[in-house]
């Protein structure tokens, strides 16, 4: 975009290829009474596909130097509307009934510094669908990353709890303007229960995992030193497994298995 002082504090990297564009927009498939929320749609590259697809779309843009450009859009689309705000500080139950609503779809290209925080957001104050996310190509390995890998983290464990991931395209550095520094990957997460019925408290859960990887590089005994060890290693020896181990070979289900029973 000619003459628009790009801002780095708000990553803004704007999708110039339009290759790119209709990828993710043909990824997203949402039926009329479905919602789609895209967060960050800078000029709308991606909002100009995402509102000829027959449901509602719902943008959050912190940006009000974008208003001209978005507000043309919403001048030929009914089905659009546009909020200026930080995304991070809004609470979504204000601006949507989300109850009107079968499934929510949320697109978002961001600052790669808060995708984490974004994807909590959404995961603890609505009810997501699927999330399409662009994120760092290496984050996108950190998400998918199986166990025994330098990537798995409780990220990944979190991340896979709740959704299947799985990645859209890989984006070259070149299809931005300005060009960023690394290259880029779409990833899909789609929500998942298949694990939510076999955990009798999620929040137990979430600290377990979130302390087991405490220091990466130490073992289960040093990271849970304030938990009942002697029942963890009871657990862990139905899976050949001892308070050595590091939380990096532990599996969802292993997860699942020692937050029930401690
Ligand atoms: N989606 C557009 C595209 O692909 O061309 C723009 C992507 S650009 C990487 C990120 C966009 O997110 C910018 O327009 C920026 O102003 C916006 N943004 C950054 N932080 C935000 C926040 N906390 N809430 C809402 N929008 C935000």
């Amino acid at each position: 975009m000619r003459d628009f002082d790009y801002k780095k504090s708000l990553g803004q990297n704007f999708l110039k290829d339009q290759n790119i564009i209709n990828k993710i927009s043909d990824s997203i498939n949402p039926s009329k009474e479905d919602l789609i929320i895209e967060i960050g749609p800078g000029a709308g590259a991606l909002t100009k596909e995402l509102v000829k697809k027959n449901c509602d779309v719902i943008c959050f843009e912190i940006d009000t130097r974008l208003e001209e450009k978005l507000n043309k859009i919403k001048d030929s689309n009914s089905n659009f509307k546009v909020v200026f705000h930080d995304f991070l500080k809004v609470d979504i139950s204000k601006y949507i009934d989300t109850s009107k609503y079968k499934n929510i779809y949320y697109v978002g290209n961001l600052p790669y510094y808060i995708t984490t925080a974004i994807i909590n957001k959404i995961v603890n104050e609505s009810n997501p669908y699927e999330i399409t996310i662009m994120v760092q190509k290496e984050v996108a390995e950190r998400f998918a990353a199986k166990p025994n890998t330098r990537e798995y983290g409780s990220i990944s464990v979190f991340l896979q709890y709740n959704f299947d991931i799985e990645t859209v395209c890989i984006v070259n550095k070149n299809c931005f303007e300005p060009i960023p520094k690394v290259d880029s990957a779409v990833i899909k997460l789609k929500t998942t229960n298949k694990y939510q019925k076999t955990v009798k408290n999620e929040v137990k859960l979430y600290k377990l995992i979130k302390d087991s990887f405490t220091y990466k590089r130490k073992n289960l005994r040093n990271n849970l030193k304030n938990y009942n060890q002697a029942k963890i290693e009871e657990i862990l020896k139905k899976y050949d497994k001892d308070l050595t181990a590091r939380a990096e070979s532990l599996r969802i289900e292993e997860f699942i298995d020692i937050s029930n029973n401690i």
